[in-house]
């Protein structure tokens, strides 16, 4: 019997500060959210037609009480006080599902396939994940982005306010979307 996984995206917005919380369930490894931060980095680069140095992107954790659990996520924020107005555009539904289809499309059409390899430094390698190279897929990182685009128009609306995080720059603005499938 096929069992199709739960898969969760969500993302928060903070002034300045997109937050994205990863599923736990495909993102295991400390390789694989290293693989998908390289794979939002990509994205980043082709959605705003080359490298906006000022927007950075962190891997963070943090523990959720209701769950018992910590929830991995990506923090992307703008390094320039008050911000530019980037990731506020990025909150926009249709703006984020673009950035994932950049990040969809480079991947799955990185040359490095060509020469019989599943990853090179012009997709999924970074700085970041020199050391678990071992553990990096071009293949795995193409299906990930594909199915959290396609399945972008699931994204639900979710007006619940967060902890932690709110210290860490910005004013809360209790925004943030939610994708279950
Ligand atoms: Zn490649």
């Amino acid at each position: 019997m096929m069992c199709l996984k739960r898969f969760i995206f969500f993302r928060e917005m903070h002034t300045e500060i997109l937050k994205i919380i990863l599923p736990v369930q495909e993102f295991n490894t400390e390789a694989d959210i290293r693989m998908f931060q390289a794979g939002l980095e990509l994205g980043l680069k082709r959605y705003f037609k080359g490298n906006p140095g000022h927007i950075r992107v962190l891997s963070y954790r943090e523990f959720n009480q209701q769950t018992d659990k910590f929830d991995r996520f990506l923090l992307l924020y703008d390094t320039i006080p008050g911000g530019t107005g980037y990731l506020k555009q990025l909150f926009a539904h249709e703006e984020f599902s673009l950035l994932l289809r950049e990040s969809y499309e480079a991947i799955r059409d990185c040359a490095c396939q060509l020469d019989g390899h599943d990853g090179c430094y012009k997709c999924i390698y970074s700085y970041g994940n020199q050391y678990n190279r071992a553990d990096l897929s071009r293949r795995k990182a193409e299906e990930w982005f594909e199915r959290i685009y396609r399945n972008s128009e699931q994204w639900i609306k979710n007006d619940h306010g967060l902890g932690s995080l709110t210290n860490s720059g910005g004013k809360l603005k209790n925004r943030n979307w939610k994708n279950g499938l």
